[in-house]
């Protein structure tokens, strides 16, 4: 996508070989038009993969998330992050490794925001390591449903995460793929 490369090259900030900072139009301010425009992207690529239902996780995927759900005209579904895990309760769990706190987080979803018939696209703003992506999937399939892609704003291709997803069958379509992060430089594949 023309536009996101050009405002991650343009505002983007490499803090290591690792980690990219866009708080200026995705993670912290947001740019609407922007988000608007990922929604069309993500629109056109999913548009015949059968989706019910559009999930995220909490915050940041938030934004382009229902950018995609307005054009595509379905429901989405936050997946919350929980401190501990919830006991006695109608919720599906999973513990995922947070990539940028370092620390673990309980992803949650209700149980009756999702049911077997259901073919789940999962969005999220970053792909690192793959772990929150996988801990969504994880939550979509405890529940009899089926993960038919998953789409990424900006995904840090030289990191485990795309590789793995893709050996496991998902579908996994990305805005924008960097290929390599260094302070000062910042190249997509
Ligand atoms: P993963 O679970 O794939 O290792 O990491 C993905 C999650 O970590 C995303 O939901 C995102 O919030 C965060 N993340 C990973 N890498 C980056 C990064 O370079 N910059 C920012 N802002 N967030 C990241």
């Amino acid at each position: 996508m023309k536009n996101l490369h050009k405002r991650i090259l343009e505002e983007g900030k490499a803090l290591s070989d690792t980690v990219l900072k866009v708080d200026s139009f995705l993670n912290h301010q947001v740019d609407p038009d922007l988000m608007y425009e990922m929604g069309t992207y993500f629109k056109n690529y999913f548009k015949n993969h059968k989706v019910t239902k559009i999930f995220t996780i909490e915050s940041s995927g938030i934004a382009p998330t229902v950018m995609t759900a307005m054009q595509m005209n379905l429901p989405m579904v936050i997946l919350k992050k929980q401190g501990s895990k919830i006991l006695n309760s109608d919720v599906y769990q999973t513990t995922v490794h947070s990539y940028t706190k370092g620390s673990d987080y309980e992803l949650t979803l209700s149980e009756k925001y999702i049911n077997k018939e259901d073919n789940i696209l999962i969005i999220d703003d970053f792909l690192a390591n793959g772990e929150a992506a996988l801990g969504a999937a994880r939550l979509v399939e405890e529940a009899g449903a089926k993960v038919v892609g998953i789409g990424i704003v900006i995904e840090k291709s030289f990191q485990k995460g795309p590789q793995m997803l893709k050996d496991k069958g998902y579908d996994v379509y990305s805005l924008a793929r960097i290929s390599k992060l260094s302070k000062g430089t910042i190249e997509f594949l």
